[in-house]
């Protein structure tokens, strides 16, 4: 599904990322770890095609298909959604406006009819109810007021909405108390499947006590160092990253 080879970027003029590889396939759930400043966020937005991020190196493909030159949107029509990537507060436009709209664009750009109203509702009943989310909710002005919790439930309610084929989700678990993860999680778990995949961006185990990783690696300064299973987000939690560093430069 995504493969980054040899990826080096570099934002404002000095180089972040240095010479990063990575490969998810369809039906797996990778969680990146790494100390603060390590690139991660970096990371996730130069995958979702932020423009402030310039990508001087390496290559980085979506289902065999080069996605350097697409924008963010046409990178979104693709299937690639990025949490936080949308608009932090529309006044006006409800959390359930916001979605049809956001559901109705992606399927133009695909070529495809609005999505009929019943079936849209029937979605937004569905995937509301998977996350425990309540009818006033959606009736809400677009992160207008939300607390920390509620962005973070609109934002997995997007996801699970969007159904997109790569998800990646950057520290969704800061700010969120242990409900709120564990629905968080419900919704990740629910919507993995066969034909899609998950990366989880995260400092802390904690996450990965509810969505268990296939693999974990560790980014430390601009580059993947270290892969492992879930064994080894326990052994960062215990021993921090000092002993990544000392490996790295034995
Ligand atoms: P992480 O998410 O791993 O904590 P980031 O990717 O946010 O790390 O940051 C990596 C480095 O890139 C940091 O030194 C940070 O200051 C810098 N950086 C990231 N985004 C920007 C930006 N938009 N403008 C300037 N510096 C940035
Ligand atoms: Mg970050
Ligand atoms: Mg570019």
């Amino acid at each position: 599904m995504l493969e980054i080879t040899d990826l080096h970027a570099n934002v404002e003029g000095k180089e972040i990322i240095k010479g990063l590889n990575l490969k998810v396939n369809a039906g797996e759930v990778h969680a990146i770890m790494g100390p603060n400043g390590a690139g991660k966020s970096t990371l996730a937005n130069i995958i979702a095609g932020k423009e402030e991020y310039e990508v001087s190196g390496g290559k980085m493909l979506l289902n065999g298909e080069d996605i350097e030159e697409l924008a963010p949107e046409e990178r979104a029509h693709k299937g690639i959604f990025l949490s936080f990537q949308y608009p932090v507060e529309i006044p006006g436009v409800t959390v359930t406006n916001f979605m049809k709209t956001a559901i109705n664009e992606t399927r133009k750009a695909q070529g495809l009819e609005e999505m009929p109203a019943k079936d849209m509702l029937k979605l937004i009943r569905e995937k509301s109810e998977m996350l425990e989310i309540d009818r006033k909710f959606l009736s809400r002005s677009l992160n207008e007021g939300f607390s920390g919790g509620e962005k973070k439930r609109n934002e997995i309610f997007q996801m699970a909405m969007m159904q997109p084929k790569l998800a990646i989700l950057d520290e969704t678990d800061s700010g969120l108390d242990i409900d709120a993860l564990r629905i968080v999680a419900n919704g990740v778990n629910k919507l993995k499947s066969s034909d899609n995949a998950v990366v989880v961006i995260t400092h802390y185990q904690r996450l990965l006590e509810y969505i268990v990783p296939d693999y974990v690696h560790v980014l430390y300064d601009g580059k993947i160092v270290k892969s492992g299973s879930k064994e080894l987000a326990l052994q960062l939690e215990e021993k921090g990253y000092d002993w990544i560093k000392e490996e790295i430069n034995a």
